[in-house]
């Protein structure tokens, strides 16, 4: 695959990835496309070696993983982990209000959101809603995305808070934030709507929607910019851009002969990663044992196994900006197109060690792949990732590692083509050990 599919390819996936459902929906799709075969975690499983499978965790996580042709008791694991959910907004129940005549969304606040990226653009839902069934313990559960703008936030008028100079306004969670649906002047509306707009949708009638779980996201499609067309500005670049490159990785399989390979998307990961779906979970290495007990080992082979594997965990880095060049650490600058990021941090809010990270580094060294290093200035707060809390769960080696990304957390986030690109490629190697 050229560079131009490749970035086609990943602006396909940003595109359809507007849930941490729909994200993980887009990679079990893909993988499938390219003869990943589908297991129940409930079911007892009959694995072969050269096989190709994936597991969906409760709709937002996925474990894609293969097992080598001449699989081997003390292979082991290679690992990596991104995750599939975003900043932004969620929609609570009984959403409706109406105010002054408009039709508007109660909503809460989901992970660290810059609140001002989000106002004055046309908005949309998705997520999963839960319906009526006959069997009460199985509900009907159903994936949407309304896919058109239905909503915006809109700002106020600059001459209404003209006490704040040119520092614009203060944004209250609650207060400021409601996207507005629609004006009842025209419409008529009388509030209730959402729900009603909800069922019009799945074709179904308002009183069977029981419950749902849905985000707001921008729709806005993925853009390249910049005199050469050598960046690109996007919506959900953290993390989509690693869950590319892990699914990427995964794609290349049939070149590996020994151990076994997983590509995993967590959710939870913006707010902390503790739940199921997060990698706080204990599902993962259930899961792992599970594959060793199902090729015919003991979990004593597990247990031994574990002890030479290795995890990326695969999440977005703070490249330097330009126009605020004091707040990045004095000699580790990562720029965007410099090569993917590997995060370090003494207080394991990155999760590497310096073992994770000489093979890492040998691996890009023999593929030609470039990497920078990424260290938060010692005076600023550095965020965390999911890889200290999956390697507190699964104690293997680990390491941090991402594209550079300008405005995380952004409603549109900016980033290097080439990162993307080099860290596909060394995902790919990681996973099968390709020289390319
Ligand atoms: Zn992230």
């Amino acid at each position: 695959m050229n560079k131009t599919e490749m970035t086609r390819n990943m602006m396909n996936l940003l595109e359809k990835s507007t849930s941490a459902f729909h994200t993980v929906k887009a990679y079990e799709e893909e993988l499938a496309a390219n003869g990943f075969q589908k297991l129940e975690l409930r079911d007892k499983w009959n694995l072969e070696r050269g096989g190709k499978y994936i597991v969906n965790h409760h709709g937002t996580a996925v474990f894609a993983f293969t097992v080598g042709k001449d699989f081997a008791a003390e292979d082991g694991f290679r690992l990596a982990a991104a995750h599939g959910d975003f900043p932004g907004f969620r929609i609570k129940p009984n959403p409706d209000m109406k105010s002054e005549g408009y039709l508007i969304l109660n909503t809460e606040v989901y992970g660290g959101v810059n609140l001002s990226s989000w106002m004055d653009r046309p908005l949309s839902v998705a997520g999963r809603v839960a319906l009526k069934s006959d069997d009460i313990f199985h509900p009907t559960m159903h994936l949407i995305d309304c896919e058109d703008p239905i909503m915006v936030i809109p700002n106020s008028a600059i001459h209404l808070l003209r006490e704040l100079g040119e520092k614009g306004a203060e944004l209250n969670k609650q207060v400021h934030m409601a996207p507005v649906m629609g004006s009842c002047a025209v419409s008529g509306k009388e509030g209730a709507e959402f729900v009603q707009y909800l069922a019009d949708k799945l074709g179904v009638a308002k009183e069977e929607i029981l419950e749902y779980e849905l985000n707001i996201y921008n729709p806005e499609k993925g853009c390249e910019v910049g005199l050469s067309k050598e960046l690109i500005s996007a919506p959900r670049l953290d993390d989509v851009s690693s869950v590319f490159a892990i699914m990427e990785g995964m794609k290349a399989a049939e070149v590996n002969s020994r151990g076994v390979q997983m590509g995993i998307v967590f959710d939870h990961e913006e707010i902390g990663s503790n739940s199921k779906q997060g990698a706080a979970s204990t599902v993962l290495p259930t899961l792992l044992e599970k594959i060793y007990l199902s090729l015919g080992y003991e979990r004593a082979d597990y247990l031994s196994a574990i002890q030479d594997s290795l995890l990326c965990s695969v999440d977005v880095a703070q490249g330097v900006h330009p126009n605020y060049k004091e707040k990045y650490d004095p000699t580790n600058r990562p720029i965007l197109n410099g090569g993917f990021c590997i995060k370090e941090a003494s207080k394991q809010s990155y999760a590497t060690d310096s073992e994770a990270v000489a093979i890492m580094q040998q691996l890009c060294d023999a593929n030609k792949i470039p990497y920078q290093k990424c260290v938060n200035r010692s005076d600023m707060p550095s965020g965390g990732t999911l890889g200290s809390i999956a390697s507190a769960v699964l104690p293997v080696r680990t390491i941090d590692m991402g594209i550079p990304l300008l405005s995380m957390h952004s409603s549109r986030e900016l980033a290097g083509k080439e990162d993307i690109i080099s860290l596909a490629e060394c995902m790919k190697a990681f996973f099968y050990c390709i020289i390319l």
